[in-house]
């Protein structure tokens, strides 16, 4: 089917299959909401199928100065767990990455919309886009790669999702504090949620964690109040972020994100819609390999689409790629629900420390999937 061809979205996912098409010779125009690089809620951990898919694109990762990290430390109380992780992640702010990769498909010959708010999408014919304060656009094919948040005319089918409300923030830690932590990600774990803490580049630490609702408004809703709280709780992030200075002037918040949910292609849907990305599937973040879902599905579909495949097939194929590490992450983070179960894989973990490094690997792209 020939004629416009858009992308909804300039995160990872849409800025990757910008890159992807446009280096395939495809004419493609991404439409961004955000006029310039906004700060995103993300733990920023870019593990190495992310940075691998990256580099297929041509795109150099390791130049935007990251942070190497290859030990993880799972926290918990008192105790802690420190084990090599099975491969090298980077910490890198999506400031940074989804402004350096929407140049890059510029530069292949993508054309990139910004400050542009698509507001609905209408199936028919062609596919109509309407945008904020402009005249809608037909598409003949649409990547759908709005991440978190959802466009009128095609709502993810999301059931239940947690009751967990995220927090980010970035901290300036002193300088000994930036020495123990480097190279590292901790992963601390609370009765109702868990945070992970590392470095990103310009020395800046990433705190990004989730709790639970409840707990926030026992709490009086206040940030200061939680971060206390979660340092009564966790005698390692009270040490880490001793003297640390807060880098935003508020921490960037999201509500109930449908971990679990995978995109079900039905009968009725589009062939000419590609969901990629968070309008996929999400996995639980404890697993830090979201961004590279999002960049499986971009080289999946740009694979797919260049070969004249349609939108049902891309679905059906990345649906059989991602469900397992989905279902795998979400079962784990089941279990760690528990304070009682938590406790006993923690005990377990702690004497068989290749048990942490394996469920590392479950919760990853299967390398087969990889393209
Ligand atoms: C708390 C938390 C921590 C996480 N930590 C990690 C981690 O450490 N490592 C990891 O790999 N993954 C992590 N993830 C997951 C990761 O952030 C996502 O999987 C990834 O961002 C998905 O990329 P995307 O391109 O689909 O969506 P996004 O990155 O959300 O991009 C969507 C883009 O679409 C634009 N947009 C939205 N609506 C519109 C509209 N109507 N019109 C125009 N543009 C629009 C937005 O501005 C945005 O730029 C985490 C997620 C959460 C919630």
């Amino acid at each position: 089917m020939s004629g416009r061809i858009l992308i909804a979205g300039g995160g990872l996912a849409g800025a990757a299959t910008a890159a992807g098409l446009a280096q395939a010779g495809v004419p493609v125009t991404l439409i961004e909401r955000e006029t310039g690089p906004v700060d995103k809620i993300c733990g920023e951990f870019l593990s190495h199928e992310a940075q691998a898919s990256l580099a297929r694109l041509g795109f150099d990762v390791n130049s935007l100065g990251g942070h190497s990290i290859d030990h993880l430390v799972l926290v918990r109380g008192n105790a802690s767990i420190t084990t090599r992780l099975p491969f090298t992640g980077l910490g890198l702010t999506r400031k940074t990455l989804d402004e350096a990769l929407l140049a890059h498909a510029q530069s292949a010959g993508a054309v990139i919309t910004r400050g542009l708010t698509i507001t609905n999408v209408s199936v028919e014919n062609n596919i109509t886009v309407d945008i904020a304060g402009q005249t809608s656009l037909t598409a003949a094919t649409l990547f759908l790669a709005t991440g978190k948040h959802e466009l009128r005319g095609l709502r993810r089918d999301v059931r239940q999702p947690h009751d967990l409300v995220g927090f980010k923030m970035y901290f300036r830690l002193t300088p000994q504090n930036q020495a123990a932590l480097a190279h590292k990600i901790a992963l601390i774990l609370f009765n109702d949620g868990y945070a992970g803490l590392q470095m990103v580049e310009d020395h800046q630490a990433n705190l990004c964690l989730l709790t639970s609702r409840t707990r926030l408004q026992q709490l009086g809703g206040k940030w200061q109040a939680l971060l206390m709280d979660l340092c009564c709780d966790s005698p390692y992030l009270a040490r880490i972020l001793a003297g640390a200075e807060e880098l935003l002037a508020q921490p960037l918040t999201i509500y109930r994100v449908p971990y679990g949910y995978i995109h079900r292609p039905a009968a009725t849907d589009s062939a000419h819609i590609f969901r990629l990305g968070d309008q996929a599937g999400v996995i639980p973040s404890f697993t830090g390999d979201g961004m590279a879902i999002a960049l499986h599905s971009a080289a999946l579909a740009v694979d797919m689409f260049t070969r004249g495949g349609d939108a049902s097939a891309y679905h059906r194929r990345l649906s059989g790629d991602i469900s397992g590490q989905i279902k795998r992450a979400g079962w784990l983070y089941g279990l760690a629900s528990s304070p009682y179960l938590q406790r006993l894989i923690f005990s377990g973990m702690q004497m068989f420390p290749a048990s942490l490094r394996m469920a590392a690997r479950l919760t990853r792209v299967p390398v087969k999937s990889q393209l």
